[in-house]
């Protein structure tokens, strides 16, 4: 129900959790947390309150620089730490709000191509599916905007690939998304209120749209149309 991602300048996933908290006011049953570690993907995720995923990172820590994180109100697949976000595979993670509406479908097309599922989540489609965009050759720049046009429903999505450190992609149709700037370093949440302890300076993302950044600024594209850059207003936050 919460999304937070970091691209910084040093450990995230304290910052991450930090952020996460300030999202608690929307409800959760599960969290978790992604980073980049050396350029692997790796993940610490876990049902119940914050406070399991915080005692988790201290007993392992994720030390990586480009991170996202998620607090779950559980749609597909009950709150347990399978189906808790981050979803990955080796060379992608993603957090989701909302609900893919056609993921049966995707799902059984997976299946028939030889994906084995480790959740009972909708999101895990979407995994999958970049997964298998970056397998035929594809960037992330040109993965992403590809599997959302085969998604129907509602979402914010942040994605995270391994390898880039210098990279996060996010995007919204339906579910709320904002961008925020750093000195060197950009965030996505799912509103000011989560970005406040690091930025006031956001720009809210509008359903369509996907936004690539890197570590020193975002492009932000229609990818629900012709993928070309949009241009939107960033606002000082008050919250
Ligand atoms: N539909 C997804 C799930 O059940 C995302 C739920 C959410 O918005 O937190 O895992």
């Amino acid at each position: 129900c919460g999304i937070v991602g970091i691209l910084g300048k040093g450990a995230v996933a304290p910052q991450i959790v930090d952020a996460l908290k300030r999202l608690e006011y929307r409800g959760y049953d599960s969290a978790g947390v992604a980073t980049l570690e050396k350029g692997a993907l790796a993940r610490r995720r876990a049902p119940g309150k914050l406070r399991a995923l915080e005692d988790k990172l201290a007993k392992e820590p994720l030390t990586g620089h480009a991170g996202i994180g998620h607090t779950r109100w559980a749609t597909h697949g009950g709150p347990s730490e399978a189906n808790a976000h981050p979803h990955a595979t080796e060379r992608v993670a993603v957090v989701h709000n909302g609900i893919i509406e056609n993921y049966k479908e995707l799902r059984e097309e997976l299946a028939d191509h030889g994906v084995v599922f480790s959740s009972d989540t909708d999101t895990e489609t979407i995994v999958h599916l970049v997964t298998a965009e970056l397998d035929a050759g594809k960037s992330p720049q040109d993965a992403v905007p590809a599997v959302l046009a085969k998604l129907r429903g509602a979402f914010a999505l942040a994605f995270l690939f391994k390898g880039e450190e210098d990279l996060m992609i996010a995007a919204r149709r339906g579910s709320p998304l904002a961008v925020g700037y750093g000195d060197g370093e950009m965030y996505v949440g799912s509103d000011a209120i989560a970005l406040a302890p690091f930025t006031d300076k956001i720009t809210y993302l509008e359903d369509g749209d996907c936004a690539i950044l890197t570590h020193t600024g975002v492009s932000i594209r229609d990818c629900d149309g012709n993928g070309s850059k949009v241009a939107r207003v960033t606002q000082k936050s008050t919250v």
